[in-house]
């Protein structure tokens, strides 16, 4: 193997880059985690942890994958048998409904395109037949980055409140909590499901769930059989700062940190700084005459664009091409789309010249490996970032 020279571009939608503020905080000395300096950092964790998710409920963090905190979300609230309903919008819900199959729910799976999510119009529908209430969640992934499809929670919250259903709303923002607007409170949200290592900055390791009063009487109900996953062990401890086994003492560090940068850098802006670089990576697209998977302008994800690749050419040696040739790693076609299409993350500690280097590796890779496309996507990439600039630089000038 020869050295790679420069940083590496890691332009999958999660992991994402770290960046050097994290790493460096994950770097201080592991201490007693059931000591009184730990139990005094997490209490004020646990605390701020909350506005990331515009909640004031309580939010509990596992030492886990964010599979682990989609299993916890259903193991919690609901009983063997229980229906559930989800939507297939991509390989993330096809994994969650199967992982509920798997714990015996009853999954009623709406099948998808992988090309649209849900609409409120559908949501509703099913819910107003659903007269005998045997529905006991509705599960929305508000980001699905193997498609880049984003699904409006609000939407879905007001469908579900016109049919008058009693379900519980979970949602999976693992790849747009932090990145994408997220009101957990005021979209009337029972459980969110987040992870650490996509829109927080961080390495994986951690799972959270963001849990609802309707959802914590749920969960006095719930008969599914639980031991890692039990809120109320972690609720006990929770309330001086401690756990009920080891919490991933280093990566709690780093979440203190990444709620420390996006606090600096003010929501609005984080989430404006997604959409931007997500529209100018669509301009990319378009003008290498390559389609992006997602159909409905409303649904387009800020966080991740995936495109479908020419008929004939695969997704997969592009992909290699880029990474042996510029040292970049985008993110492959998942599932039913294996091979057909590829992603680019856009998300996390990331800027203009990031979002620039890596849709120029696009470019680049796409010529190398002899994919037929127009040039000039990089170029319509960055006339949107100047302009964006521009607008931004005019305004500071105006009040200057
Ligand atoms: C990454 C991701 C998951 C899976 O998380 P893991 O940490 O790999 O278990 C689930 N849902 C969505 C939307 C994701 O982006």
């Amino acid at each position: 193997m020869s050295y790679l020279s420069g940083r590496h571009f890691l332009q999958i939608p999660g992991p994402t880059n770290v960046p050097e503020r994290i790493l460096r905080a994950i770097s201080a000395p592991t201490i007693d985690h059931r000591g009184a300096a730990f139990g005094r950092f997490a209490t004020e964790l646990l605390q701020d942890v909350k506005e990331v998710f515009q909640t004031t409920s309580p939010v509990v963090i596992f030492p886990s994958s964010g599979t682990g905190a989609w299993e916890a979300a259903l193991v919690n609230t609901l009983s063997p048998g229980d229906s559930v309903l989800m939507f297939e919008v991509g390989q993330f819900s096809a994994l969650w409904a199967d992982l509920a199959r798997r714990l015996g729910l009853n999954v009623r799976f709406v099948e998808g395109d992988w090309r649209t999510g849900p609409t409120a119009a559908e949501v509703e529908r099913i819910l107003t037949e659903d007269t005998g209430h045997t529905i006991k969640a509705v599960g929305v992934v508000h980001n699905e980055t193997a498609t880049g499809i984003y699904t409006n929670v609000a939407d879905v919250r007001k469908a579900m409140d016109r049919a008058g259903h009693p379900a519980l709303l979970m949602v999976d923002a693992i790849s747009s909590l932090g990145a994408m607007d997220y009101r957990h409170d005021e979209w009337g949200v029972d459980v969110t499901i987040a992870g650490s290592q996509k829109g927080l900055m961080l390495p994986p390791g951690l799972g959270l769930n963001a849990v609802g009063e309707k959802a914590i009487a749920a969960n006095k109900a719930s008969k599914m059989p639980r031991a890692y996953w039990d809120w109320q062990a972690m609720f006990a401890q929770n309330k001086a700062g401690f756990f009920p086994y080891t919490p991933a003492t280093n990566l709690l560090y780093g979440l203190r940190e990444a709620l420390a940068m996006l606090r600096e850098e003010g929501r609005a802006n984080t989430f404006a700084r997604h959409d931007r670089h997500a529209e100018a990576t669509r301009r990319a697209i378009r003008a290498w005459g390559l389609e992006v998977v997602a159909r409905d302008p409303n649904q387009y994800s800020s966080t991740v664009t995936a495109v479908l690749m020419p008929a004939g050419h695969s997704a997969d040696e592009f992909r290699k091409v880029v990474f042996d040739r510029f040292n970049m790693s985008l993110g492959s076609g998942l599932g039913k789309v294996a091979d057909k299409v590829f992603r680019i993350g856009h998300l996390a500690d990331f800027n203009d010249l990031m979002l620039a280097g890596t849709l120029c590796g696009v470019e680049m890779g796409l010529a190398v490996a002899g994919v037929p496309h127009k040039q000039g996507g990089a170029t319509a990439a960055m006339e949107h970032l100047t302009a964006m600039a521009q607008q931004a630089h005019g305004t500071l000038a105006g009040v200057r």
